[in-house]
């Protein structure tokens, strides 16, 4: 039979990050009061001095296309940047600047992974690590983060993963969507099992989005600075959570290698030519100017006492329980418990059809008590099963949180309301 769309659009998953925002408008058209605590974004706007910096720039003409690896300028400020905070030797010629931090996740994936090679990515983990490892026919061997660790992993959970065929290890830490952070240990345990086990020229892609947001006084480390490592790493960045730009769309990869650098940059060429020299102006008056730091900070300042009020209410929930997040600005909440207790559990088991309990409970979080959450599958679906999460964001505000949590505390005990949602199979098929 003659189709339509190509055999490899099956391979590249959906995310559930953006399918919600479907789901929202018909729980508001429905009429009901939604708490977003689903947005992946602070609640903060960009600064007055890179809006500024971005007008300006625009009204002087600097719209036209530039150089596809990125405007000199930024790229310099890029690489003074990561050398200082990683204590490594960065230089310009190593860094592609992408439109948003997530390009560089399939640019990773498409230079280095042919079909076969071994690829291990952070599950629960961002939703693209999985894609991208489907697309490229690489076989997945997710390493699972657990909630007695606080998320964090080591050599002992690594070592069984890693073989000779192991091409490409993704780390994410401070990690979205658990608020998992690795410590400089876990660093040099991971780096450690890596040379003695891998690949050849195996390589490490560090998903470093977070790496302001790390609570009470600890500090960020990244896999890089680790002897040996900074020729292993692509680092990856953006200024969408540290700067509160998830709308500019911009970011940043730090190859090992000039030469990688550029084999990364022929996909954006031929994806998208080049970034935008304005928005790359904005962004580097951001990371240059230190009324930004400042800023940052105060968000950072902002989430953690945000965190501070809103786990202890979630494990007051009867039905929930979630930890302490040493970093992002996320929370998973465990509700096993209140899955069972009405009864997605049970339905999902004998429903073969039916979507996993967590996302049931998802989806009867936001219709029938206006909460809006992420499910567990919304973060990798291979070896899921059996797990019941779901993710907030505490980039939230604070009435929206503590509405949400009374939501969901009532949504744990509405047996009765949940089996009248079965009933509208509309609203979770
Ligand atoms: N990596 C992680 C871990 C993220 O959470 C996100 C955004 N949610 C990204 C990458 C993508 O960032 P951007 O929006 O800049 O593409």
């Amino acid at each position: 039979m003659q189709a339509l769309f190509a055999d490899r659009l099956a391979r590249i998953g959906s995310q559930n990050e953006f399918k919600i925002a479907d789901d929202i408008a018909r729980a508001e058209a429905m009429g009901v009061k939604v708490a977003r605590l689903n947005l992946g974004e602070p609640d903060y706007d960009s600064a007055e001095n890179i809006n500024e910096c971005a007008v300006e720039q625009i009204r002087a003409g600097n719209s036209h296309y530039c150089d596809p690896s990125g405007i000199l300028p930024f790229r310099e400020t890029i690489a003074r940047f990561v050398s200082e905070t990683r204590g490594i030797e960065v230089s310009p010629d190593q860094v592609l600047v992408t439109i948003g931090g997530k390009p560089s996740i399939p640019f990773t994936f498409l230079t280095y992974v042919n079909p076969g090679d071994e690829v291990i990515y952070p599950s629960p983990g961002f939703p693209a690590y999985e894609a991208w490892s489907n697309f490229t026919r690489a076989v997945p061997r997710p390493v699972h983060l657990k909630e007695e660790t606080n998320y964090r992993f080591n050599a002992s959970d690594l070592a069984p993963l890693v073989n000779r065929k192991t091409k490409l290890l993704v780390i994410n830490s401070p990690s979205n969507p658990t608020g998992g952070v690795l410590t400089g240990d876990d660093l040099a345990e991971i780096a450690e099992i890596m040379e003695a086990q891998a690949h050849p020229d195996y390589r490490i892609y560090s998903d470093e989005v977070y790496e302001e947001f790390v609570f009470d006084g600890h500090t960020h480390h990244s896999i890089a600075s680790e002897p040996g490592m900074r020729e292993r790493t692509v680092i990856m960045n953006c200024h969408s959570k540290t700067f509160a730009m998830t709308g500019w769309r911009i970011g940043y990869a730090v190859a090992p290698t000039r030469e990688e650098a550029q084999a990364l940059r022929l996909w954006s060429i031929n994806i998208y030519s080049c970034g935008q020299p304005f928005i790359q102006m904005a962004a580097r008056e951001a990371l240059e100017n230190p009324v930004n730091t400042g800023i940052i900070r105060e968000m950072r300042d902002r989430f953690q006492e945000r965190r501070d009020i809103i786990v202890p209410l979630i494990n007051a929930v009867d039905g929930m329980r979630c930890n302490m997040p040493d970093g992002a600005f996320y929370t998973f909440i465990n509700v096993a418990e209140a899955c069972e207790r009405v009864g997605a559990i049970r339905f999902s088991a004998e429903h073969p059809d039916a979507p996993p309990p967590s996302t049931l409970f998802q989806l009867f979080a936001l219709y029938r008590h206006g909460v809006a959450t992420l499910d567990r599958a919304a973060f990798g679906v291979l070896g899921s099963e059996g797990q019941h999460y779901l993710r907030i964001s505490l980039a939230s505000d604070i009435d929206a949180l503590k509405t949400g949590v009374a939501g969901l505390a009532d949504a744990s005990v509405d047996v009765e309301g949940f089996r009248a949602f079965l009933e509208q199979p509309e609203l979770y098929t």
